[in-house]
């Protein structure tokens, strides 16, 4: 398998040659050169898998630069049951007739991000220790990617973490996670300001190429190419689940808001495993539904793009989804260039209204939308919790709303649990007016020693604590 960009470098490049990089040097995202073909044979032998080897199988159909029994030593070390919880990793558990709920929440930091991060942990720690190199991951989070990346990178070899995040703007239960880890090779840095600091603070250093190469500066972006890999084995698992030996068609609700999680999906869907429908969840900052419903794109100001109750998804612009859009202009490289960087680069939109191509989204693709606000938040954690006793979080909530509107007679509906509500206590106390309940091994966090650094939002304060912290 060769991997090649959204905008038009057609380079082939090797699954570890694209492993540490994030955008493709033109500017683009990194997309195999075609989806390798899962038939019904191969999916029957793979019904029953555990959880790693079905990972295996399909990350080996991606990965030919890593020999298979290293990949196959990595997946096992990677999805345990004492990481995530479970045999099952993914859960799946039944609500009313024919809605289902598959918990991808369960690793170390209570969001889905951990399925992806954990395995880029050790693929990193396995890449880099092949190569003998170090890498120092700088990164910005508003919450759930950083302590994400810090819990899978802890303790590796050859990699340290540098985390900048908004002083004080966590949650409390999300600085607690991140703040107390111990371990040398991870760096919270909190900064005076917001969240776009954090982000313009990570900019301004990533463009400083001497800097960068001389302190081999890296990120684990939700556009990472191994990330958006590791997600669509849940798909499969999922899909194993909820359907009988017979197989038959199942949709996912998935709440987005970078558009990564049902991007997975989407590839899921090419490689041919029976997905009926892909629904994408969004928030009030539903630039996502806006484009499902109308061929419109429209990246939002900041002043337009609102805090909500379900952060996560706060996104002003949908990171992963050129990659979509690739695939939908039957991946015309050109074309994808000109629809992102020219037209949204110059006027923040583009339009696919009166393109045939629009209509595939839908038809071809399988794709459909909704948006949920604060107040189909509070009902629906309300309504869950009174009718089934099930406490779902805020981001859930979301999808578990518009995957009701979605629903089809004899069609398996999977949304997808992206966190525990315990990170987000604040809504469930609104919706319930009682505390969510706490995994024992987060009894107490808040009260635990704290390892974090204060700073100015300062681009050369930052550097120079990087370079201290790099001998
Ligand atoms: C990151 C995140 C999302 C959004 O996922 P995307 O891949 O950006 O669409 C949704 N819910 C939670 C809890 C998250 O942490």
């Amino acid at each position: 398998m060769r991997y090649i960009s959204t905008r038009g470098d057609a380079t082939p490049r090797r699954f570890c040659e694209i492993l540490l990089e994030g955008l493709a040097p033109d500017g683009g995202l990194y997309m195999p050169q075609r989806y390798p073909q899962v038939d019904a044979a191969t999916l029957s032998t793979w019904r029953g898998l555990p959880y790693h080897e079905l990972a295996f199988e399909i990350l080996s159909l991606y990965i030919d630069d890593i020999p298979a029994d290293d990949l196959r030593a990595l997946c096992a070390k990677t999805y345990t049951a004492e990481v995530f919880g479970s045999e099952d990793i993914t859960p799946l558990r039944e609500l009313e007739d024919g809605v289902y709920l598959e918990g991808l929440s369960n690793g170390p930091t209570l969001a889905f991000k951990d399925m992806a991060m954990q395995l880029l942990g050790n693929l990193f720690e396995y890449e880099l220790g092949r190569r003998g190199e170090v890498l120092n991951i700088l990164g910005a989070t508003s919450g759930d990617t950083g302590s994400a990346a810090e819990y899978a990178m802890r303790g590796k070899q050859g990699v340290r973490v540098f985390m900048t995040s908004p002083d004080g703007r966590m949650s409390p239960f999300q600085q607690a996670q991140m703040f107390s880890l111990q371990d040398a090779n991870i760096h919270n840095i909190a900064i005076a300001g917001v969240f776009d600091d954090c982000q313009d603070i990570v900019k301004a250093v990533s463009n400083d190429l001497a800097f960068k190469r001389q302190y081999r500066i890296g990120t684990v972006n939700s556009i990472n190419w191994a990330r958006l890999l590791a997600q669509v084995v849940y798909y499969f698992k999922g899909w194993f689940e909820a359907t009988g030996p017979q197989g038959g068609e199942v949709s996912f609700t998935v709440p987005s808001g970078n558009f990564g999680n049902v991007c997975a999906g989407h590839v899921a869907r090419m490689m041919g495993l029976p997905i009926r429908r892909l629904v994408v969840a969004t928030n009030e900052n539903d630039v996502l539904d806006e484009f499902f419903r109308t061929g419109v794109y429209r990246v939002r100001g900041a002043a337009d793009t609102h805090e909500t109750s379900s952060p996560s998804m706060d996104i002003s612009k949908a990171s992963n989804f050129e990659r979509f859009v690739f695939d939908l202009v039957g991946r015309d490289g050109a074309r994808t260039r000109s629809l992102f960087a020219d037209e949204v680069g110059r006027t923040g939109r583009f339009d696919l209204s009166g393109d045939p191509a629009f209509a595939d989204a839908a038809a071809k693709f399988g794709f459909a939308s909704g948006r949920s606000t604060h107040a189909d938040r509070l009902a629906t954690i309300r309504d869950t919790d009174r009718r089934f006793a099930v406490l779902v979080d805020t981001h859930t909530a979301d999808g578990l709303k518009v995957a009701r509107e979605h629903r089809e007679p004899g069609v398996p509906m999977v949304v997808l649990e992206t966190a525990l509500p315990i990170k987000f206590a604040a809504t469930i106390v609104e919706a319930l007016g009682r505390e969510p309940d706490r995994p024992a091994k987060f009894e107490g966090i808040e009260q635990l020693p704290r390892r974090v650094v204060r700073m100015p939002a300062d681009v050369e304060a930052v550097k120079r604590y990087i370079a201290e912290h790099c001998a």
